[in-house]
C-alpha cells in the first residue's frame, strides 16, 4: 500500500467529480446570477423545489450559509433557537447564530432518540417574561454527529405538531436528507414536508464539488435571498456548479444505498476489535467508540496501513462511505481498519 493514495473516508465530502460531471459542468449553459439570472442554477433551484415539493429553492455556495440565511429569516435577535445538543448548528458553525443572527441555542438533551417529542416539550416554554422567546425549532435528519441516524417520519412529524402548538417555525438541517429518504424508502419530500425551510446539501453523498440549496415558501425564499446577498453569498456564473449539483441529483441520488450497505459491512467487520464497539449505521457514517481514549493513535496507524479516518473525540472516530469508495474498496479499509484497532487498543 505504500506508494498508492490511502483510501480516504474521512467523510462524504471528498469525493471528486467524475468525468462525467466535469463534461456537464463544461458545458453548462450559464449567465449572471447576482445581475439578472443563470439559466442553469435556476433549472436546478427549480428541480430541488419540486423534488423536496417547496414553492421554491435558492442555490448556495455551502451547507451552512443556506442554515444561517434560513435562521436569520426565522428569527429576531434577543430570541433563541432550539436544536439538539448535537446539532451541526450548533456545534460546528463557529456560533454563527449569535455571531450573525443575535440569536442563543438552547441545546437540548435528549434520553434516547434524538428527536423524541417529549424531551423538547420542557425546553420550548410558554411565553413568560423571564424565558427567552423561542423563535425557531431546528431538526437535522440524517443526523451526523449521532452517526449519520435517521429519524422517522412519525418522529418529524410529531416535532413538527410540537412546534406549531407553539406557533414556532421549523427549520430542517437536510444536508444528508437525501440518505434518510434513501433508508426510510420514502420520497424527499414527505420529510421536507415536515419543516417550513430545508437545507439539502450537494457536495455530500452526491459527490458534487460544491453547493447546497435551501427550500421553502416563495415568500421566504425572497427573503432568503437578501439574507444570502447579506452575507456575501451572491455567484455570477454559479451555473458551472449548479450543473455539477443537478449532475449529481440526477446520477448520484439512486446509488446511495450502495454506500448504506457498505457501511454496514464495514461496522460488522470492525465491531470488537480490540474491544471497540460499533454504533450500527442507518446510513453511510460509522462512528466506532473505543474502550480508551486512544482516537489519534487509531486514526495515525489505520493512515499508515492505507485508510484515512478521523478523530471524532478522543474515544470515537469515525468513517464514512461514499461514491469514491465502492464496496471493494471499502472492504479493504475495513480490514486495515479492524487490524489498525486491534494493534493500538492491545498494545
Ligand atoms: C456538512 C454539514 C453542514 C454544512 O454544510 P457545508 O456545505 O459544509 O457548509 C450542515 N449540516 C450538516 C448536518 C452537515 O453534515
Amino acid at each position: 500500500m505504500a506508494h498508492t493514495a490511502p483510501i480516504d473516508l474521512r467523510s462524504d465530502t471528498v469525493t471528486r467529480p467524475t468525468a462525467a460531471m466535469r463534461q456537464a459542468m463544461a458545458s453548462a449553459d450559464v449567465g449572471d446570477d447576482v445581475l439578472d439570472g443563470d439559466p442553469t442554477t435556476r433549472q436546478l433551484e427549480a428541480l430541488v423545489a419540486d423534488r423536496l415539493g417547496k414553492e421554491r429553492a435558492l442555490f448556495f455556495p455551502s451547507g451552512t450559509m443556506a442554515n444561517q440565511a434560513a435562521i436569520w429569516v426565522h428569527t429576531r435577535p434577543g430570541t433563541e433557537l432550539l436544536c439538539d445538543a448535537d446539532a451541526h448548528i450548533y456545534r460546528w458553525e463557529i456560533a454563527a447564530v449569535a455571531g450573525l443572527c443575535g440569536v442563543q441555542c438552547h441545546p437540548v438533551h435528549g434520553q434516547g432518540a434524538l428527536f423524541n417529542v417529549h424531551d423538547w416539550r420542557g425546553p420550548l416554554r410558554a411565553p413568560s417574561i423571564h424565558a427567552p422567546e423561542p423563535s425557531l425549532v431546528c431538526l437535522e435528519n440524517t443526523h451526523n454527529g449521532a452517526g449519520g441516524a435517521v429519524t422517522s417520519l412519525l418522529d418529524m412529524q410529531a416535532m413538527q405538531q410540537l412546534a406549531a402548538e407553539h406557533g414556532v417555525p421549523v427549520h430542517l438541517d437536510g444536508a444528508r436528507l437525501w440518505n434518510a429518504a434513501t433508508a426510510l424508502q420514502l420520497p424527499i419530500s414527505a420529510l421536507a414536508a415536515c419543516a417550513d425551510s430545508v437545507m439539502v446539501s450537494f457536495s455530500k453523498g452526491l459527490g458534487a464539488p460544491v453547493g447546497a440549496c435551501l427550500a421553502g415558501s416563495a415568500e421566504f425564499i425572497t427573503k432568503a435571498h437578501r439574507a444570502r446577498k447579506r452575507f456575501g453569498g451572491g455567484m455570477r456564473q454559479s451555473g458551472i456548479l449548479a450543473a455539477g449539483a443537478r449532475f449529481a441529483l440526477q446520477h448520484h441520488y439512486d446509488r446511495l444505498a450502495e454506500d448504506h450497505a457498505s457501511a454496514t459491512y464495514l461496522a460488522q467487520v470492525v465491531d470488537g476489535a480490540g474491544g471497540a464497539r460499533v454504533v450500527m449505521p442507518d446510513t453511510n457514517i460509522v462512528m466506532v467508540d473505543l474502550p480508551m481514549q486512544r482516537a489519534a493513535q487509531v486514526v495515525a496507524r489505520a493512515l499508515t496501513l492505507g485508510v484515512r479516518i478521523s478523530e471524532w473525540h478522543p474515544g470515537r472516530v469515525r468513517a464514512v462511505t461514499h461514491l469514491d469508495a465502492p464496496a471493494g474498496v471499502v472492504a479493504t479499509a475495513a480490514t486495515f481498519l479492524r487490524q489498525a484497532l486491534e494493534e493500538v487498543l492491545v498494545a
